[in-house]
């Protein structure tokens, strides 16, 4: 069984995309896009939270209307290049509570490696939106999914901003249920792990380490 991926093609995630990947952006631009552009993510990521109706009186007349029906939602960035998603997410889902997954790659292995994990204590109530901007061999996403899932969470969602075909197969062969939100789908990795085209790393570029 395959999984679901949606690859959001709108025109300015897309636009917003093309100057992520461009090597003469500047982190403080970097930064912003990346947020800009996981708010458009999140939009999609949570086309199918449920509602249900309520009454309003607008100023003019009574009429029914439409809420979030109570689905309490967590969300989970990878550190440390997940906290670059963090706020985009936040801007849209204000009441979300907030879990830290720490993991880092082992150069040789390529395996994720997990150093810290603070989730919620109720995420056995909550849907979990997982932040991983770069779905590459898909390890650490595949930990990250493993920890809150180990944690009692619902729903997961992935949301990454480039993804690669090993990564997503990875995620799958996993997590069949989860659905991966991404804005590309590139071509693939290079001897590194690194996603080709893509647009780097994503640490560094964030918070200029390199
Ligand atoms: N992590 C990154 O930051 N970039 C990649 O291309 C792959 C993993």
């Amino acid at each position: 069984m395959t999984g679901r991926v949606t690859i959001v093609e709108h025109p300015l995630v897309q636009h917003k995309l093309s100057y992520l990947r461009d090597k003469e952006t500047p982190t403080v631009h970097f930064r912003k896009l990346a947020n800009e552009i996981t708010l458009l993510l999140t939009y999609e990521a949570t086309k199918e939270l449920p509602t249900e109706d309520y009454e309003i009186e607008t100023p003019l007349e009574r009429m029914t209307a439409q809420r979030i029906s109570g689905k309490k939602v967590a969300v989970c960035p990878v550190l440390r290049a997940g906290i670059g998603m963090l706020d985009g997410v936040l801007s849209l889902v204000s009441s979300a509570r907030v879990g830290f997954i720490g993991l880092y790659r082992d150069e040789d292995t390529l395996e994720a490696v997990q150093y810290y994990v603070k989730l919620p204590v109720d995420l056995h109530e909550r849907d979990a939106i997982v932040l991983d901007p770069m779905l590459a061999t898909g390890h650490s996403s595949v930990a990250a999914i493993n920890a809150v899932k180990d944690a009692g969470a619902q729903a997961v969602t992935l949301v990454c901003i480039v993804a690669a075909p090993p990564g997503v197969e990875e995620v799958h062969k996993h997590h069949p249920d989860v659905h991966i939100v991404c804005a590309a789908l590139d071509r693939g990795l290079n001897e590194h792990g690194y996603i080709v085209p893509g647009l780097g790393d994503a640490g560094d570029r964030l918070y200029g380490t390199k």
